[in-house]
This record gives structure tokens, sequence and C-alpha cells, in this order.
């Protein structure tokens, strides 16, 4: 039975995405100006509960503006995660820091376990500044991603950086929507725990504005300095005077049109979400040697990615990815350890030993917001023919 490509994340459109978009364009407010991007800015903000948020061009962006007001900059050092997209460390290059790999739980989410032994085992704290016995350098911030959805685990995280004086990233840029239902932080939303929280809208993200990102913060007078440093430092509104390096991090209007039109059916996407998650956990968790990786229970998570482990399956990634592909099924491996690559191999690292064994055992499956159960159904019965 034949049946058409099945991607794994596409842009849904169903909502007001060509109105507003159209109406940016008659306006003619495509670039910075125009009334989307404080909309947009505002509706993210009330949705995750802050006072502010700082729309950006990416969310790549946003990470950077987010490590230049945390402070980090040349000398620094950053505990990263290994096992996570390249956009959450290569701002750490940017800001001219060094990246410090640490291993994963088992939710892909940075260990704070491993983060905590590096602190003691490997620094000493100085005048209240964290410094690397190895290196000499300070150890400054921990960037936390919220792997597919999953949020870190805060409070061990928050707990750690007030013990060793060290900002809290947080790389929410998969996450929009994510929130605590349990413990110290109920209520909050992945983003808004940490110093600084950042988001992404590019195409394969939750929901999307094309490209774009955004930045909260939980120090106001770092969301401005956030801003203006996006706006080229502009310090003057008519002069054309700038107080420091600026950069050119604005979102445009036209973005922020699509944006505010995703903003009205995110919701609405995390239960489709949810629902095709609960589909393929009845559908393949436990059989053929399969799991399906579980998010967090004391949390409500947007679901974002789907996690097929071959646990206990002769197959590997590739043989799953060729075999899906063969009957029109976009799967993809995650992501190789990026302590691994090219620019990052010198760098300095925990044991890697978790991250080494999902990186060779977990393939994402497809899970866009207009997936129907009809497609998840096709997915999971040819999953579960490749893998017999
Ligand atoms: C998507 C993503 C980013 C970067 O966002 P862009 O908007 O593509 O620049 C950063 N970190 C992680 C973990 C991501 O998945």
């Amino acid at each position: 039975m034949s049946h058409p490509f099945i991607p794994l994340s596409v842009p849904n459109f169903e909502g007001n995405e060509e109105k507003y978009v159209n109406d940016a364009v008659k306006s003619t407010w495509v670039s910075t100006g125009g009334g989307y991007v404080t909309k947009f800015e505002e509706d993210i903000a009330a949705y995750v509960k802050m006072p502010r948020a700082v729309a950006t061009a990416s969310g790549t962006a946003a990470l950077h503006l987010a490590l230049i007001i945390s402070g980090v900059g040349a000398g620094h050092e950053v505990l990263v995660p290994a096992l996570t997209f390249i956009a959450a460390v290569n701002p750490v290059k940017y800001a001219n820091a060094q990246p410090i790999f640490v291993d994963c739980d088992d939710y892909l989410c940075i260990d704070p376990v491993k983060v905590k032994e590096f602190l003691q085992t490997n620094c000493q704290i100085v005048d209240g500044k964290t410094i690397n016995k190895t290196t000499g350098a300070q150890v400054k911030a921990i960037m936390a991603v919220h792997v597919f959805g999953n949020l870190c685990q805060m409070e061990a995280l928050m707990d750690i950086a007030k013990e060793y004086n060290l900002i809290l990233i947080e790389d929410a840029t998969e996450a929009l929507g994510t929130y605590c239902k349990e413990g110290r932080y109920a209520g909050k939303f992945a983003g808004t725990i940490g110093d600084v929280g950042c988001y992404s809208f590019n195409g394969n993200k939750i929901i999307t504005t094309g490209g774009g990102g955004m930045l909260v913060s939980n120090h106001d007078d770092w969301a401005a300095h956030a801003k203006h440093l996006s706006t080229q430092a502009k310090s003057d509104e008519v002069r054309f005077y700038h107080d420091e390096i600026g950069y050119n991090y604005r979102m445009t209007n036209l973005q922020a049109a699509l944006g505010v039109a995703q903003m009205e059916c995110l919701e609405k996407f995390i239960s489709v979400k949810e629902r095709n998650y609960d589909y393929y956990v009845k559908a393949i968790h436990g059989k053929n040697g399969l799991e399906i990786l579980p998010f967090r229970s004391d949390t409500r998570s947007n679901k974002w990615f789907y996690s097929v482990l071959l646990k206990d399956c002769e197959k590997s990634t590739d043989d799953i990815l060729k075999g899906m592909s063969e009957d029109k099924i976009q799967t993809r491996p995650i992501w190789a350890l990026i302590s691994d690559l090219e620019p990052y191999r010198d760098c300095q690292r925990t044991s890697l030993s978790n991250a080494n064994y999902y990186f060779k055992r977990v393939v994402n499956i497809p899970c866009t917001t207009n997936l129907t159960l009809e497609d998840a159904k096709i997915v999971a019965d040819r999953l579960l023919k490749i893998t017999k």
C-alpha cells in the first residue's frame, strides 16, 4: 500500500499565518519596525509568565546575547552538554570563552551529578570565583539545554550554580511550552528558572517564524541590555551614537507576524504531540528490543521530538534510517557528540559514557504537529517490520 512521504518535522500553518504576514506586507512594515515584533514579544512573555521577552534573528543569536549579558567572555569557561545541537555550544566560542563538555542523564539532558563531580574534583573556589585547576580559567556558567522538550534537572543545577557562583543559562530552544508541575519550580516554564533563557523559532521547532529567537531573563536590566545589543547598541534615538559593540540580531516584522499566528496554535500543537507520543509508546515501546524514551513525569513537556532507543535491537541507527527512508518515512539519528567534532576535539570533558551510549542507539521518528494517527501507525508498523 502506498502512502505520501512522511517528514520528520515540518511547519504547520493552519491558522492565521497568511493573514498576518499579508497584513505586514500590505503595511510595508516588513523589516525591524512594525507592530508584530512587539506583539510577539508580549505574547511569548505572557505565555511563559515573564515581565518581558526580547525577539532576535535566531535562537543562536539569542544564545550569543545571553552569554554576553551574563558577562561571559575571554578567559572564561562554560559547562555545556556534549549531546546536543551545536548551536548551543558555538556561541560560547563567539564570546571568546571555552566549553567544557559534560555527559547526559537518561533524559538526554546535562547530568547534574557529572557537573558537580567535575566542579568538586577539578575546580577550587578562590575569592568567590570557581577556578579550573587544570587551565587556571574561571568557570563562569552552565549551559543547560532542555533536549527534545525534556526539562533538565533544574533544582540540582540551580543548587550547583548557587554553590559555585555560576550563571545558569537555559537553552530552551526545543522546549517552548514545557513547564514544571511539581517541586520548587512548580508552574515555571523552561527558560524562566535560571538567569537567562532562550527560545528558537527555526522551521523545525514547535512553532516557527521561518527563523527567529527570543530571550527572557530573571534580571530585568539584562533583558534590556540584550535588546540594546541586538539593535546595534544604538544609544541615541536620533543621532547615530552607539555606546558599545552591538549586533544586528533583530527579528523582522514579517517573521514576527508568522510568530503571532503560531502562538495562537501552540497549545493545540502540544496536544497533538502528546497524542502521537502516547500512540507511539503503545505501538512500539517494549517490542523488538525498542523503547520510546520518556519525558519527566514531574513536568508538562511539549514533547517536541520523540526518541526511539534501540535498546536490545540488532539493527543499527543506519539500518533504521535506510529501512524507513525506503518506505518514504524520514527519520534522523541523534547528534554526533560535539566534543568529537573537529572544532572541539581538544576541549576538556567529563567521562561521556552515557552520551556515547545514546549517540549509538537513538533515532528520532516523525513528530510533526499535523501528523495523523494513520501516519503514526504507518511509521510504527514499518519500524516494527524492519526491526523484527
Ligand atoms: C534549534 C536550536 C538552537 C538554535 O536555534 P536557531 O534558531 O536555529 O539558531 C540552539 N540550540 C538547540 C539545542 C537547538 O535545537
